[in-house]
């Protein structure tokens, strides 16, 4: 039954090729199970994929997901661990993008159990329960993490993986489980290597929640909104031209998009691991202004001491993705500023009243 089921998926996709910029053939009915879908970069995927034409079941446990991110949504509530709970799921969808992680990379540093329990422990037993099914088409989240402190900038998908905290560790630990299961297994899978995910989805209703909020874009917000004290640049005397650290920051719906297109990739193409960024790099201080300059509010900082473990620069070369999957970042810094602010102020507008 499931192999019938899968065989005329299969059957449809080669008789009608996907057309990137319309919707998928009515005949076609992919479905896919978005694990960790209840969260930011998760959430942007689930709502690129329904745009799509996709059934989307959103699985998430909620540690750090929001119910809020997933209406709209079938939703169940479960851990990656629970394999029974999985077999069920899987049984209904053709592909699964996996986003349940966690990722701060401070916290991996003083708490590593975690993170290699969740991220590659639990992250196995989904995996597995994945091979026992039909599910043959697998979509991870990685991290430009897995590169550690590289010498050459940009960074290319084939400099070496030398990850410099637990955080990194454990995602490479899964893309290495991914690269064997794929030649002994025939699992297909595209782990896409994230650089600084931003902004926000343009509709306003999706977007960036953390507790505690680590991130640049956010943390300015929370400062403007009073929610913090000031935002803290962290270090201005690296070797960049204004002192301040440069990083890749690419709007989540360019990211969301790339994994649809990974997903397309895989009805036939080779598994790949691609860096997902803008190729271009700004610094503490130009987020800042394009934020102050769109939000048209000062944001309250000071300069504090370096942050430890942050490079000086990080910027992807995504040449890699763009040729394979026919993708490029389309948004802007601004466009990243001006989603994340109207996202914040409907966030700051809602806790306000309540
Ligand atoms: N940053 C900062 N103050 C903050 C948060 C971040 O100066 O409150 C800097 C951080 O040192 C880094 C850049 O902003 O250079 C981006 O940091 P973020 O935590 O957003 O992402 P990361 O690059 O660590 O993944």
């Amino acid at each position: 039954m499931c192999e019938l089921a899968f065989s005329r998926t299969e059957f449809l996709l080669k008789s009608f090729p996907l057309d990137r910029k319309r919707q998928l053939p009515k005949e076609v009915e992919l479905s896919v199970l978005v694990i960790g879908g209840a969260g930011y970069i998760g959430s942007h995927a689930a709502h690129a994929l329904k745009r799509k034409g996709y059934e989307v079941i959103i699985y998430d446990n909620l540690s750090t997901g929001h119910t809020s991110l997933a209406d709209g949504f079938e939703l169940v509530v479960g851990d990656t661990s629970d394999t029974v709970k999985l077999a069920t799921l899987l049984r209904r969808v053709d592909s699964v993008m996996h986003f349940a992680a966690h990722a701060y990379v401070g916290e991996s540093v003083s708490h590593p159990r975690k993170y290699f329990h969740n991220n590659l422990v639990a992250g196995l037993s989904l995996l597995d329960a994945v091979l026992d099914s039909k599910v043959r088409k697998f979509i991870f989240s990685s991290t430009c993490a897995v590169y550690g402190n590289p010498v050459t900038i940009p960074i290319a998908e084939e400099t070496p993986r030398l990850p410099v905290n637990p955080y990194g560790a454990s995602k490479l630990a899964f893309e290495h489980a991914l690269e064997a299961y794929d030649r002994a297994y025939g699992l297909r899978f595209v782990s896409f290597r994230y650089f600084n995910a931003s902004g926000a989805d343009e509709t306003g209703q999706i977007g960036e929640i953390h507790n505690p909020e680590t991130h640049l874009i956010p943390a300015a917000f929370e400062a403007i909104h009073g929610e913090r004290g000031v935002l803290e640049i962290y270090g201005d005397d690296y070797p960049t031209p204004d002192g301040t650290c440069i990083r890749d920051y690419i709007h989540v719906n360019d990211l969301a998009e790339a994994h649809v297109l990974g997903l397309e990739h895989l009805h036939g193409g080779k598994s790949a691991e691609l860096n997902l960024g803008t190729g271009k790099g700004n610094s503490v201080r130009e987020v800042i202004s394009t934020i102050e300059r769109i939000s048209g509010r000062e944001v309250p900082k000071r300069v504090s001491p370096r942050r430890p473990g942050d490079p000086a620069k990080l910027v992807a070369d995504p040449t890699r993705a763009e040729k394979l999957l026919s993708w490029n970042a389309t948004r802007s810094l601004e466009d990243i500023v001006s989603t994340a602010w109207k996202w914040s102020q409907n966030r700051h507008r809602t806790t306000s009243t309540n």
